[in-house]
């Protein structure tokens, strides 16, 4: 990892290695933004003073709890739960819930760290937290996720609340997850307090658009980054990884502007079809069959699936990383590079590597990091607290518009910050220094 600090940040930087040991992705998203504030440590010297970045480091409450629930074959299963309440200076803590075998303590810290400063970035009063399991939902029959779920929630309901800390889905965990963790919410408190949940069910609580509003909200996002070159998406050829909530709806939005996407993935492998995606057919296959997307070719005669290979050795002129953190390495950003792809932009969390931006960068790949481009999911998280709050449920459109709205502002901000502090056209400058200052002056502002 490279530490082009100042020794300020430097020293900052190896407080959090020795508090953290063990955390390789919360070191990560750590140091990413770290490597952001050299000019604002400059500017701003009060900042190191008062310790701002250290009380940012820091999660205000990390929750590691047990939960045990019985599979349907009647045996005991134990998993971990973590919620971790990572900064409250802008509203009530704000952040999916993961559920995937891979989560650990360091994970859902990269994840709620991120969130602070993503949340921050929208302008709209919300803290950063996150939280999952280890629980691997895949295989899982449906009587055994919702026994997991009422689990899980019998021990974090104590800590959450609409005013507290309101969590939502992400990997593994949508509507149906949140049904059981709301409903267990629910029986146990005696409230119906619709605002402590987000991507609930449009029937009870939901907001419209917020299921699409991830990926639709990264390409609007990738729509201001070529537009700021003075281009856009029309006509362009763009892959997307993954095939899960975000991945399909970025697709979606992406072929609305008139691109032509041709590949999408998922764990099993990739599908590449020239002629442009069916989105139907993969809308019916993920989200009613829950199949491999290795179906979609056998439906469709002239696509290919691959097993083996990377999806980013596919030539296109725009790559969405829509599947997870750590996915695009630096082998794949010099394939891009090399087959002409002019723009990235992360709908998932932390997918490109720090070698992989480095090189997209240094090549003039106009990178869109994950903490912006992917913020319209907890974006519209938040008008979906709004129509809680006032009992009001909005339309699809004008639900739409306003997440529209949010994403030119937060492409505006980023872009204009970078510009500001000497680095034009970097994004990674701009959402890192324009989110940090915002919750960075409302910690200051509450005292110690
Ligand atoms: N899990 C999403 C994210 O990474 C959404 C969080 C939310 O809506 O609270 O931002």
């Amino acid at each position: 990892m490279s530490l082009k600090l100042e020794d300020s940040l430097g020293l900052i930087y190896q407080e959090v290695l020795k508090r953290n040991p063990g955390e390789p992705e919360f070191h990560q998203a750590a140091i990413e933004v770290f490597e952001s504030l050299n000019p604002v440590m400059a500017k701003h010297p009060e900042i190191a003073k008062k310790k701002i970045l250290q009380r940012i480091c820091e999660p205000e409450r990390q929750i590691i709890f047990r939960v045990p629930w019985v599979d349907d074959r009647g045996e005991i299963q134990v998993n971990r739960g973590f919620r971790v309440q990572f900064n409250s200076a802008l509203g009530p803590y704000k952040g999916g819930i993961r559920f995937h075998p891979s989560v650990n303590l360091s994970v859902i810290k990269f994840l709620g760290f991120e969130q602070i400063f993503k949340n921050s970035l929208t302008g709209l009063p919300i803290g950063g937290g996150k939280g999952g399991s280890d629980f691997d939902p895949k295989g899982k029959s449906d009587n055994e996720i919702m026994r997991f779920c009422q689990s899980f929630m019998t021990e974090l309901y104590r800590h959450i609340g609409e005013h507290t800390d309101v969590p939502a889905g992400d990997i593994g965990v949508g509507a149906r997850e949140i049904g059981y963790m709301f409903g267990q919410y629910k029986r146990i408190t005696n409230r119906y307090e619709s605002g402590v949940f987000t991507g609930k069910g449009v029937a009870w609580g939901g907001s419209l658009a917020r299921k699409e509003a991830t990926g639709y909200g990264t390409v609007f996002f990738a729509q201001e980054m070529l537009k700021a070159r003075g281009d856009s998406l029309d006509g362009k050829t763009v892959i997307v990884s993954g095939s899960g909530n975000v991945a399909i709806y970025a697709i979606e939005k992406a072929i609305t502007y008139g691109a032509k996407v041709i590949a999408c993935s998922d764990s099993s492998g990739y599908i590449v079809d020239e002629n442009g995606l069916d989105l139907d057919l993969i809308k019916r296959l993920k989200e009613v069959e829950y199949a491999r997307i290795e179906k979609y070719a056998e439906q469709v005669k002239h696509a290919k699936f691959y097993k083996e290979g990377s999806i980013w050795s596919v030539p296109c002129d725009v790559a969405l990383p829509c599947a997870t953190q750590n996915e695009l390495n630096a082998k794949d950003a010099e394939m891009l590079v090399k087959n002409g792809c002019k723009t990235v932009a992360e709908g998932a969390n932390m997918p490109c590597t720090p070698d992989a931006i480095r090189i997209l960068q240094a090549a003039k790949t106009s990178y869109g990091p994950g903490k912006a481009a992917n913020a319209g999911g907890v974006a519209t998280s938040a008008l979906e607290m709004q129509q809680n709050a006032s009992r009001d449920s909005w339309s699809h459109d004008y639900t739409e518009a306003r997440l529209q709205d949010i994403m030119i502002n937060i492409h505006k901000t980023c872009y204009e910050t970078a510009a500001e502090y000497g680095c034009p056209g970097d994004y990674v400058m701009g959402a890192n220094i324009a989110g940090f200052l915002r919750v960075s002056n409302a910690i200051d502002a509450m005292g110690v």
